[in-house]
């Protein structure tokens, strides 16, 4: 296997002002290249400490992919540490002064010192074009390892990785294939999914290995496959996801990028049916997720989120003495809710939302994560209730996702 390393530097990112997204790009196009990242570490602007940082990455790992620091102020250090490090004396790139000079004569500006200093690199590298910035990357190699440092300028270091570096490797190191599949389940717990799959996992065959990323109320199974043969692979997965299908199929509602209520749309579209909701403890949380699929005009009515219990009354025609004798959080409520938010916007289906998301709002018969739903389709109207226990943010995804399982089913 071929091993890389990550070097994010900057106080800036030690200090928690600024998310190190960087090295989670890098990750994840280097896993597509079967490139497999042991480490990330993230340094200071620190001589000592990076110096460090290298002789380590450099004794663990065959690529070592440096990002920031390679402004040309005196608190960005990488460029004269590499020089250092790689014990390389510093040579002036004609050609890349000469882009530098064109590029701000083009705005009307003059290259001063600092802006000239880019222009000087490390005998010892090979410069990658930075189109977007004026610092150059740099490419260095020493016997069979790879360090690359780039600006840390999302913009500037994803064309580097994408024009320069990701072909280079694609070139240099001939990797094994890695295939992810990623399967989909709502509705069972991790571990009663783990218990069904016992067998199945146990037998799975020996290039493909299985993780499971449980989130709230979905589960997801991610099987990768990797060898040499691509076709080969790609069978393999085909065959095993089949068998998931018929061992859990019920629960499984699609594959890869698919999500919940986009699945919901296309069940709602090939019948031919409605959707509309009436939601409060989510908020509208439901309504976003149906309208963040393009083309849900054609399942998706609309909604309302009557949060004040005097609209849910006057405007959403839950009678008075529902809301008196049983209160906001009921299954009465919600019936009515689903009900006539259905006839009210016309749809075929109406589903409702009254739960206690917390931290607030909780008493001795209704604790906090009390949620009741329904789903009224003009003949029958459902319920259910669950005591849900996350997070006020957490509560109102999981309540959102059980709801549009229900649906689904
Ligand atoms: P420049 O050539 O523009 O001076 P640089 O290499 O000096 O770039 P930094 O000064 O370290 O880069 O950072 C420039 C910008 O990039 C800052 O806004 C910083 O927040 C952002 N940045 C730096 N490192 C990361 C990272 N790992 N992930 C995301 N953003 C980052
Ligand atoms: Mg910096």
């Amino acid at each position: 296997d071929i091993y890389a390393e990550l070097i994010s530097v900057g106080d800036e990112i030690l200090y928690g002002q600024t998310l190190d997204t960087n090295s989670h790009y890098i990750s994840a196009e280097l896993d597509k290249l079967g490139i497999r990242v042991k480490r990330k570490v993230t340094v200071a602007d620190n001589r000592d400490a990076m110096m460090r940082a290298f002789e380590e990455a450099e004794s663990n790992a065959d690529i070592i992919i440096i990002t920031g620091g390679l402004g040309p102020t005196k608190d960005d250090l990488t460029k004269p540490l590499l020089a250092e490090y790689f014990n390389s004396g510093m040579k002036i790139h004609e050609d890349i002064l000469e882009d530098l000079r064109q590029r701000f004569a083009k705005r009307g500006r003059e290259l001063n010192e600092l802006n000239k200093g880019q222009a000087e690199l490390p005998e010892q590298c090979t410069p990658i074009e930075n189109k977007y910035g004026t610092a150059p990357g740099m490419w260095f190699k020493k016997n069979e390892k790879v360090f690359i440092s780039m600006p840390g300028v999302p913009k500037e270091m994803k064309y580097m990785m994408e024009d320069t570096i990701l072909p280079k490797f694609k070139e240099i190191y001939k990797t094994p294939v890695l295939i992810h599949k990623m399967v989909k389940t709502v509705g069972i717990q991790e571990s009663i999914l783990a218990e069904k799959l016992e067998d199945w996992e146990n037998n799975l065959p020996k290039e493909i290995k299985l993780a499971y990323l449980p989130g709230l109320n979905q589960v997801k199974l991610r099987l990768t496959a990797s060898g040499e043969d691509e076709g080969q692979l790609q069978k393999l997965i085909n065959e095993e996801v089949d068998k998931l299908y018929s061992q859990i199929g019920k629960y499984i509602y699609g594959t890869d990028e698919s999500n919940l209520p986009a699945k919901i749309g296309e069940l709602l579209r090939e019948k031919g049916l409605t959707i509309a909701c009436a939601e409060s403890c989510t908020g509208g949380y439901i309504a976003h997720l149906f309208t963040s699929n393009a083309g849900s005009s054609e399942y998706y009515r609309g909604g309302i989120n009557p949060y004040h219990n005097d609209l849910k009354i006057n405007i959403l025609g839950v009678k008075k003495e529902t809301i008196e004798q049983n209160g906001a959080v009921s299954e009465q409520t919600v019936i009515e809710m689903a009900e006539r938010v259905r006839e009210l916007f016309g749809a075929d289906i109406g589903i409702s939302t009254s739960g206690i998301a917390g931290p607030g709002g909780a008493t001795k018969e209704k604790p906090v994560g009390t949620t009741w739903v329904a789903l009224a389709d003009g003949e029958n109207t459902q319920t259910k209730l669950y005591h849900f226990q996350f997070d006020r943010e957490s509560n109102i995804e999981i309540t959102s996702n059980t709801l549009l399982n229900l649906v689904r089913q």
